[in-house]
């Protein structure tokens, strides 16, 4: 196993996290058993990051169960406030605690916002007393490093990230979110700030595996057919010296296996210019099945009406990409759970966002194909969903 060095605290942080979102399941219920013996296996293989949430039905509880055994020490705990639930000042103590029940601890190593997708949720929680809540946890020990999970655009990360003195962030990052979410340029930003950078989503919920398109695949095979589509996605990850831990939701003792040795060889640098070009050349393939050209690059922004004009087209073009399901969990988490509400049906149709555009694109229209084919029956439960638990 590799490690990277936590620039806050000096310490090492295995490359590979566990991501346990993704625990097998019997039924409806965690199958224990089978989540012990991969975590156990990832543990003796060096992984000593785990990354839960306090929405992950199940994962705290299994997870502090198996650390009780006598691997606590071993690992560092990341695990997730959910912000959005909070309502009043004591809130965020009751749901730490909860969480530290659950988990079997008196501390984790790495806490964050979940979802933290826009300044203004940030500036709510400064109002109920979020910072000052942080820096009691902090001084008790109980929190050692403080962070937030991101799914917004680039913009907003940028404004997060400056907004506090943040130990660690989470971006989704892979080769096709290159220049949307956070991008290289959040990813960069907040290595120059000197806080490690955690990933989540490296292969776009297998999307880049399965769901690549067949001309894809036979370009990655052609180029080394001993090289799975997975380990072209991680290699992408790891072959950047900003990026500290790559989070895999791993549920699968050959998953685990496969996905250490490849963490044992995968320096920052390990990718030559001619294997890039290939990852370049499967993006062009994806990217062929995409509705709308946008390169996430932020030029048409801000939209004086709120919309989120990259974030809106990047679901939209997932949801042909990659899948329905992808495509609308994209456009839940860019336009709702947030003080604001950003999605395509708020456009005025003013037209001011077209003249910024380097690509062209008749930006007006193809947000009323966006409204069309996303703002649909779950997408309106979605919001309204959101709208209670995050009082906008
Ligand atoms: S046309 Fe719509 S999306 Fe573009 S700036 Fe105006 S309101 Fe915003
Ligand atoms: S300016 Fe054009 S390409 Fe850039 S984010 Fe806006 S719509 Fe996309």
């Amino acid at each position: 196993m590799l490690y990277r060095t936590n620039p806050v605290n000096q310490k090492p942080l295995s490359i590979l996290g566990y991501g346990c979102l993704r625990f097998s399941r019997k039924g409806t219920a965690i199958d224990q058993a089978k989540a012990e013996k991969e975590m156990q296996i990832a543990i003796e293989r060096g992984v000593n990051y785990f990354d839960t949430a306090y929405t992950y039905g199940g994962s705290e509880v299994c997870l502090g169960k198996f650390l009780s055994k006598g691997y606590r020490d071993q690992v560092n705990i990341a695990t997730k406030l959910p912000h959005y639930y909070i309502k009043k000042a004591g809130d965020m103590e009751r749901y730490f605690k909860e969480q530290l029940e659950r988990l079997r601890t008196d501390h984790v190593e790495y806490y964050l916002m979940h979802m933290l997708n826009d300044i203004a949720a940030w500036e709510r929680l400064k109002t109920l007393g979020i910072a000052e809540w942080i820096e009691e946890k902090k001084e008790k020990g109980q929190i050692q490093n403080i962070g937030f999970s991101f799914h917004g655009n680039t913009e907003n990360f940028l404004k997060i990230l400056e907004a506090y003195d943040w130990d660690f962030c989470q971006i989704q990052y892979n080769y096709m979110d290159e220049h949307s979410q956070a991008g290289r340029k959040g990813l960069k930003r907040a290595n120059e700030k000197g806080i490690p950078v955690i990933i989540m989503e490296p292969l776009r919920g297998g999307r880049l595996v399965q769901g690549l398109p067949k001309t894809a695949a036979r370009l990655l095979e052609q180029e080394n057919p001993r090289r799975s589509p997975a380990e072209w996605g991680l290699r992408w990850l790891w072959n950047q010296e900003e990026v500290t831990v790559v989070l895999s939701g791993m549920n699968d003792a050959a998953q685990v296996e496969e996905n250490v040795r490849i963490a044992s060889e995968a320096e920052a640098g390990c990718m030559g210019s001619h294997e890039l070009e290939v990852i370049e050349k499967v993006k062009a393939q994806i990217n062929h099945c995409m509705k709308v050209p946008c390169t996430g690059c932020g030029y048409c922004m801000p939209c004086p009406a709120g919309v989120d004009i990259p974030g809106c087209f990047s679901a939209y073009n997932t949801r042909y990409t990659d899948s329905w399901y992808q495509g609308m969990k994209a456009y839940i988490m860019c336009t709702t759970l947030k003080t604001s509400p950003t999605n395509a049906s708020k456009c005025l149709k003013c037209g001011k966002c077209e003249q910024h555009c380097p690509q062209g694109i008749s930006i007006r229209k193809e947000l009323e194909q966006v409204k069309r084919h996303m703002e649909n029956p779950v997408y309106k439960i979605a919001k309204i969903v959101s709208r209670r638990i995050g009082k906008y």
